[in-house]
Formats: C-alpha cells, structure tokens, sequence
C-alpha cells in the first residue's frame, strides 16, 4: 500500500529523531528555489547513536538471520517500494529537480530490481571447495558479512545509489548507517519510513548531515567497519585517507568523464540520439554522461550538424510536467559550478555551438550545451563538468581517439560506435574504463558490475560482485586427529 512522507526526521535504532543538536537545514526545490523542507542537521553524537544501533542489531538480530530470511525481508522492501513509487519519484523529482516521467519509468524500476536482485544473491553466495588441502587437515571458506557499513550517498540520484549500497550490504548480513546527500535526504527518510516495518531496529539507520561532521564522522567511527562512498574524487581520497587511520574497507564510486568515440562507419542516428539521451538525462549530473564526443574525421562534421539542433530542441522545464526532458541543475552552487566552466572554456578558445547559458527565472537552471573545445587537453574536456554539457572533438585515426579517450584521470565508463566488430573489441579491450559500451551508451543491468577504473575509484556497485565486496572469507581449519 502507498503512503505520503510523514517525517523529516532522522532513523536511528528502529525510532524516529530530531537530532543531537537540534539544528535544521533547508531543503531547496531547485526547480522553483523554493524551500520545501527542514530537516536535522546532524552531528557527530548522531553518528555515536546510529552505529551504537547498527552494531546492537549487527550483533543482536541481522548477522544471526539465515540468507533466506535476509532474502524475504529484501522482497518485501522491493515490494514497499514498488508500491510507493509514485510518491518517490515525486520526492526526488522535487528535491533533484530530475524530470518526472523518466524517474518514475527509468529508475524507480531499476532500484526495485536491485533489492529483488540482491535478495536472490544473498541466498546464492559461491566459494571454494572445502576439502583435505594438507593431509590430516580440513579447509573450510566462510563467508561472513563485515559489520556495520557506514553508506554515502550522493545527490544526483538519491535513492537508486542508497539502493546499490543497501541491497548488498544488507543481503550479506551487515547493518547500515546511511546518510544521504546534505542537498537530497527526501527519499532516504521515506526509504526508512518503509523498512520501518520491514526490518529490524537498528539494521537500517538514516542519518543527516554536512559532509563533516556527518560523512566524515561515520568513517573516523571505530565501530564502522566499512565506508562506502559515492561522491566526487577530492572526497573520495579524503575519505581513503582518514579510513585509513582505523583500517576500515573503502568502497569508492567516483567521478567519470566518459568518452563516447565515434567511428566513420557509426549509424549516425543512433549516435545522435543516444547522446542526446546519455548526455542530457539527469542534466548530465550523471558520472557515467556521453560528455567527450570524440569523432572521426569524417563523421564530426555530419555529428555537430545532427546533434546541435536535437540538443537546442530539448523540452527543458517543469519537473512534474510528463513531457519535460530536461530539468534544473540540483542547486544553485551546481549551477555556479557548470556555468563557471562554460565561461572558461569560452574565454580559453573554445566554442560554445548552443546553449552556455543560465535560464534566468527562479531555480537553478542552464542551457543544454554542446561545446567544440579549444584542444585535447582543454579543461572542458579534461575534468568532469557533472552538467548538460557535451564537447565534440575531431580525431585522425584509432591511435589518437584511444589516447584521447584514455587521456583523463577518470576511468568509470565509455563507448565505442562503430559496425566493424574487431575494431569495436579491440576497442573495448584498450579503453581504461570499467564499462565499455559499443553502439550504446549509459543502460546498466544489476546483474553486471559498475564501477570506475584510475581515479573513479574501487570497488564494484551492482552484481554477485558487489555482494562479494560487502563480506570477508574466513579460513577455517581443523585438525582430523
Ligand atoms: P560529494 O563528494 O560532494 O558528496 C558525496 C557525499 O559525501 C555526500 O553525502 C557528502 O555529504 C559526503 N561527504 C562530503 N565530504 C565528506 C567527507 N570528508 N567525508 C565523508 N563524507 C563526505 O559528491 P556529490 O557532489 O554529492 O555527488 C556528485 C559526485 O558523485 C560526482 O563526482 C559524480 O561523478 C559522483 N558519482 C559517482 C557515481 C558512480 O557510480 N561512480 C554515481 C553517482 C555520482
């Protein structure tokens, strides 16, 4: 049965909270600028509480659950879910200002799957063979959940990456203290709201809050054993590098910059409309976005004459209206953020073929932008913009397309478009990224694993791989005398 979001409060140990502190932030509807709620601004005693409650349920009740019962527990939160989609798209289409019409077909049922999808894995986890491997001796492999996981979420997709950290920490036997995004905390609560009767107090704790003291509280905690964190690069190594201090395991998904190389042979069609799909979708607040077109020779001329009208013919506007394809940016920072490096770009020689401008009316809005950047290395091209902003670049021949593509510090996703398949597998196999697609560019399934090659960080988000990284084997082995 669905229901409306009742509280905007923390979720700590199965009970509802304003907060240590008792401060508030406000949240912001970037499509309108307008504040749509209050909610607790954490602190560090929040962080004390909620993993006190995590590692009292990880003790107490989850970590004693058979899979099987992890597993029914995960399908009627997919279930919960499910019901209540309408009213989560709609909070994170107010809070994110994501489009309404493809939250609600494009990730709500991605999310529900995850939880199905982990639910079956947590019943499926596979090992060595036990067995005499010194004589006299018998080898056994367990495979034991970790503890209480300290989940980071970030703002561009709230819930779907609360879903990816929940669904195998949970499914392996861990607890969870989550804390969502500072800006987007809406369907976290509503998350907690719906496990409320699902799952065991303490199992799922939300808590909110500043990046420090909240963020960087869960993952100094002693009693946090392990940190998982979507986020930008500059966070991520910070949070690498205070984790270190207790030891704990760092689970990093990253930034991207994704490269969308463009052969001669490409069905250019395809190619437009996938991009305008795969650079746009969210904004291009997206870490996998078709950012860095890189096109060949031939092709480049053709691809700026297709894409710049289908990019300039975006419906960008309300939200909530069911033909919208494009909507604000998150915040006004956001905002500031993109607009700062389209204007850069412009001064530094590139230029700006549509769009590279704010929309002036309230919100947090900017033009769907397509950019030729001055050169290879332009900063446009270089590092991750995380708006509607897609560059075109023109190469020679496979040898510089690859350098190019491979030529950033990020390393999270690309594609490839071309119909010779050797070209297209010895592309896939040379690009530095961890997802490759060829002649697509941005679907995921949760059967597969995500997750950045360099500096988009470690870790696999999705998939039997995932699982895996939230457990740690044990050697058992015993003496048959
Ligand atoms: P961010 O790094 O600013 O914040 C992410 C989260 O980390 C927030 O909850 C924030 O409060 C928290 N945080 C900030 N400082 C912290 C600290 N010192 N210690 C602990 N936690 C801290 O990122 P963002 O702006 O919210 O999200 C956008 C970024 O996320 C982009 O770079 C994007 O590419 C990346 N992202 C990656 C993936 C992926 O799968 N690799 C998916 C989505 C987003």
């Amino acid at each position: 049965m669905s229901t409306t979001l009742r509280r905007h409060e923390m979720f700590i140990g199965g009970e509802w909270t304003a907060g240590a502190g008792g401060d508030t932030q406000e949240i912001v509807n970037p499509a309108t600028g307008k504040v749509i709620a209050h909610v607790p601004k954490g602190t560090e005693k929040d962080v004390d509480r909620a993993v006190a409650a995590a590692r009292k349920a990880f003790d107490e009740t989850w970590s004693e659950t058979t899979p099987r019962e992890r597993s029914e527990r995960l399908l009627k939160l997919a279930e919960a879910i499910e019901a209540n989609g309408e009213e989560l798209a709609r909070l994170e289409s107010e809070n994110v200002g994501k489009p309404i019409a493809p939250t609600k077909s494009e990730e709500i049922p991605p999310i529900v799957d995850c939880f199905r999808f982990f639910a079956g894995a947590a019943r499926m986890l596979e090992g060595r063979a036990s067995g005499e491997y010194m004589q006299g001796f018998t080898s056994i492999l367990r495979r034991e959940p970790i503890g209480v996981v300290g989940s980071i979420a970030p703002w561009n997709y709230p819930l779907m990456m609360a879903a990816w950290k929940l669904g195998p920490a949970l499914a392996a036997g861990n607890t969870v203290v989550l804390k969502p995004s500072e800006w987007t905390p809406l369907t976290a609560f509503k998350l907690a709201e719906l496990a409320a009767d699902i799952l065991p107090p303490g199992v799922l704790n939300v808590i909110t809050g500043d990046g420090e003291p909240v963020g960087a509280g869960i993952v100094r905690h002693p009693g946090v054993s392990m940190v998982s964190l979507t986020g930008d690069v500059a966070t991520g190594k910070e949070v690498a590098r205070a984790a270190a201090s207790t030891l704990k395991r760092v689970h990093l998904e990253l930034g991207g910059k994704a490269p969308v190389v463009v052969f001669d042979d490409a069905d250019l069609q395809k190619v437009v409309e996938w991009i305008k799909i795969a650079g746009y979708f969210n904004a291009g607040q997206d870490c996998t976005a078709a950012t860095r077109v890189i096109a060949g020779p031939h092709i480049h001329e053709k691809l700026l004459g297709d894409l710049v009208p289908a990019v300039h013919g975006l419906k960008v506007g309300d939200p909530m209206s069911e033909d919208t394809e494009m909507g604000p940016l998150v915040s006004e920072e956001q905002l500031t953020r993109v607009s700062g490096f389209v204007d850069r770009a412009r001064k530094t020689g590139s230029e700006v073929l549509t769009g590279g401008a704010r929309i002036k009316k309230p919100g947090s809005w900017y033009e769907p932008t397509v950019v030729v950047p001055s050169g290879p290395d332009a900063e446009i091209v270089t590092k991750e913009v995380f708006g509607p902003v897609v560059t075109v670049q023109r190469f020679s021949d496979e040898e510089q397309a690859l350098k190019w593509a491979n030529g950033v510090e990020y390393g999270l996703a690309a594609s490839v478009w071309t119909r010779d398949v050797g070209r297209a597998l010895r592309m896939a196999r040379k690009l530095q990224f961890g997802t490759v697609w060829i002649n697509t560019h941005i679907p995921l399934v949760n059967e597969m694993p995500h997750g950045g090659y360099k500096q988009s960080g470690y870790g696999k988000d999705m998939s039997i791989y995932s699982l895996e990284e939230y457990t740690q084997i044990k050697h058992v082995m015993a003496s048959l005398d």
